[in-house]
């Protein structure tokens, strides 16, 4: 079976079972809060776990190195879509340590996409759409500097409103312990 086929007949199960009966939960989040994190898979159930949230309290955001990468990027669209028509009144910004952005160059993600057969054609194309790929595809060196820099960027947004709190944090893949940074 391929995994697509795999994952339809767990999911064909669940349904069946009625595995959604402790998850049901409206649409909009019952702590009024927005947590932009990163896509790390040790953090899907962990950091819930560790922020004592369940199905149906929080916006969660996820982006690589839970970073916000400008004031018009996805993630940042996300974070005012959940204050604003979702009633978040507070962002929480949680990168991690051992992060896998962490370090990451955009050279050698570059590297890795030309061995994969990435023409230098497509990557001239990336540049005439105005964007660095080196740049583009890099991640950080510091995580907390990560993290207060997303922050500021949220903060510092044109249509972010004044009275919503904007916290950032860094929490530990294994033991999940929260250590405020911003
Ligand atoms: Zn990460």
């Amino acid at each position: 079976m391929s995994q697509l086929e795999d994952l339809l007949a767990d999911n064909k199960k669940f349904v069946e079972n009625k595995g959604y009966v402790p998850f049901e939960a409206g649409g909009k989040p019952v702590k009024k809060m927005t947590v932009v994190t990163c896509m790390d898979c040790r953090l899907i159930e962990l950091l819930p776990r560790a922020l004592h949230l369940k199905n149906g309290d929080a916006i969660m955001i996820k982006s690589a190195g839970a970073m916000v990468e400008g004031p018009y990027s996805s993630v940042m669209k996300s974070i005012l879509v959940s204050v604003y028509e979702l009633g978040s009144e507070a962002v929480y910004i949680i990168g991690h340590t051992d992060c896998g952005m962490h370090g990451l160059h955009g050279s050698q993600m570059g590297a890795d996409m030309q061995k994969r057969g990435v023409s230098d054609h497509n990557f001239e194309k990336v540049r005439d759409a105005g964007i660095q790929p080196d740049q583009w595809l890099g991640g950080f060196d510091d995580v907390a500097d990560q993290v207060k820099d997303s922050v500021d960027i949220v903060k510092n947004h044109p249509l972010f409103p004044d009275d919503t709190p904007v916290y950032g944090l860094v929490i530990d893949p294994l033991t999940g312990e929260l250590r405020p940074v911003a």
